[in-house]
């Protein structure tokens, strides 16, 4: 490579290509060799990596080599069928290919005259999708990388829905501004904080309302927290629900939720980022209650539509007021079409976007509604399996109702008090995740340590799970404080 002007010879890239996908197939048909929580320790692969960047270019082939010499121990393996934690998210064979296929258009999709197929067909597979899900024809929908920027665009809309013009005029320094709240349940995603703390409402501007013993948001709260803030001069603008909470997956009342923003005219945000995908099963439509109701809902196909990171998608029935908060124009971005098309940069923070709907396209495609519908549901029967044998063992507590695939317990051999059932179900679940064999996660629950399991691989089968709570009953055995 002396001297050279060019890029990587075809024959090469070609040759090296025909290899990295032999390494994908085999790593995703052998990935239960790794323990799927890496067992590094902080620093230990920066250690590996050579302090200053080589002056002279390298072999590909060393480069390839050095992904299995260098990073697979301090890989986590997501795709990995034993990654049971948080929410899992995995990716399939299509949505691999179409990530590959988007690296080499490398199409910017800023305006439609930037690359007119991905605006299109991003707008093919919002349709899609809304259908898919059973909304209205009234939804817009666009891709975000995540739901974080995904909530935070619905919090932008929310405010910019006021004309209190703090698009020209901001917020701080001015007198004439009420205090805005935002409401959510004490269990809904740390992302709405932070799309609250980036748009200027700050923290102290949302107010979480508690949630029943089903860990669902109390709705006759929610109107006496927006009643009280009335009548101290706050405003209230944006209510978030939940389908799905993380913790517990749990599922607040949308419908009555969205009779108090009608009544108070407020914008309903619906954050369904792991659960909404389950709307495609006939069985479960239910949990789609009132959704026409919503002014916005995120769902990520990132997390349980075997999609590669990362791919959120919004929808809105109000797609003007995000334009009015984010579209600014400048003259070196103007084009002839504009009146006639949509730039999808209007509709947000960022310019550049990657050509995301490419997965979209190949998954649904490849596996067909029908079969993206039974893999999931298959999920949901396996975690009901999973719950019942939690049921059924005297030595151990269901934490949580399980509305979709994801099952809280704790290890409770009787007469302990809940601080040395805390200890006991942490030490339990560090065994759990340093036996190499499955990675689970954790959360709290009215101050009790609570294990949680969750199904959603597209590698998960059955045997996965019996597996899984064969080791977890073996190790509470030996549990000792
Ligand atoms: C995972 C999750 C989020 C955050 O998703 P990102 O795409 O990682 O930003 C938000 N809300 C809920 C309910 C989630 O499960």
């Amino acid at each position: 490579m002396e001297n050279n002007y060019t890029d990587m010879p075809v024959e090469e890239f070609r040759e090296s290509g025909k290899k990295l996908i032999d390494w994908v197939a085999d790593y995703l048909n052998e990935i239960e060799k790794y323990p799927p929580l890496s067992q590094v320790k902080p620093g230990e692969i920066l250690k590996r990596i050579p302090e200053n960047p080589p002056l002279k270019g390298e072999e590909i082939q060393k480069i390839l080599n050095d992904v299995d010499k260098i990073l697979i121990d301090g890989i986590t393996h997501w795709n990995h069928p034993g990654f049971m934690a948080y929410f899992n998210s995995t990716s399939s064979g299509p949505g691999i290919l179409a990530e590959l296929l988007s690296a080499a258009i490398n199409a910017n999709g800023m305006l439609w005259k930037t690359s007119p197929a991905f605006t299109e067909l991003e707008k093919a597979m919002m349709n899609w999708f809304r259908q898919m899900v059973g909304l209205p024809e009234n939804y817009w929908g666009i891709i975000y990388d995540t739901a974080s920027t995904s909530s935070m665009h619905a919090i932008a809309s929310a405010r910019e829905q006021l004309n209190l013009n703090i698009r020209e005029k901001g917020m701080s320094g001015r007198t004439d501004l009420p205090k805005l709240r935002l409401y959510c349940s004490e269990h809904a995603h740390s992302s709405i904080e932070k799309g609250a703390l980036t748009l200027g409402i700050g923290l102290d501007g949302v107010k979480k309302i508690s949630v029943n013993e089903k860990y669902e948001m109390n709705s006759e709260e929610l109107e006496e927290a927006i009643k009280s803030d009335i009548s101290n001069n706050i405003k209230p603008f944006c209510v978030v629900a939940t389908v799905g909470t993380t913790s517990t997956t749990s599922i607040d009342p949308v419908r009555k939720i969205s009779e108090i923003c009608n009544k108070y005219n407020l914008w309903l945000h619906i954050d369904a980022a792991y659960a909404g995908v389950t709307a495609m099963i006939p069985e479960m439509q239910r949990i789609t209650d009132a959704w026409d109701e919503a002014d916005s809902i995120v769902i990520n196909p990132h997390k349980w539509m075997f999609t590669p990171m990362d791919l959120s998608i919004y929808f809105t029935r109000k797609p003007e007021i995000l334009k009015r908060a984010f579209s600014l124009v400048p003259e070196y971005l103007k084009t002839q079409v504009d009146d006639e098309v949509e730039n999808l940069m209007d509709y947000g923070i960022q310019l550049g976007r990657r050509f995301r709907s490419l997965k979209l396209w190949f998954i649904i495609r490849y596996f067909g509604v029908e079969g993206l519908a039974t893999r999931i549901k298959h999920h949901i029967e396996l975690a009901k399996e999973f719950a019942n044998w939690i049921d059924e063992e005297k030595d151990f507590e269901r934490m949580a109702p399980v509305p979709f695939s994801t099952v809280c317990f704790r290890f409770n051999p009787g007469n302990k008090s809940d601080e040395d059932l805390n200890q006991m179900n942490e030490k339990l679940l560090e065994e759990i995740n340093s036996s190499g064999k499955i990675f689970l996660s954790h959360t709290k629950l009215n101050g009790k340590f609570v294990i949680r399991l969750t199904i959603g691989s597209i590698r998960h089968e059955r045997r996965h799970i019996v597996e899984a709570w064969g080791l977890i009953k073996s190790l509470a055995e030996k549990i000792v404080l």
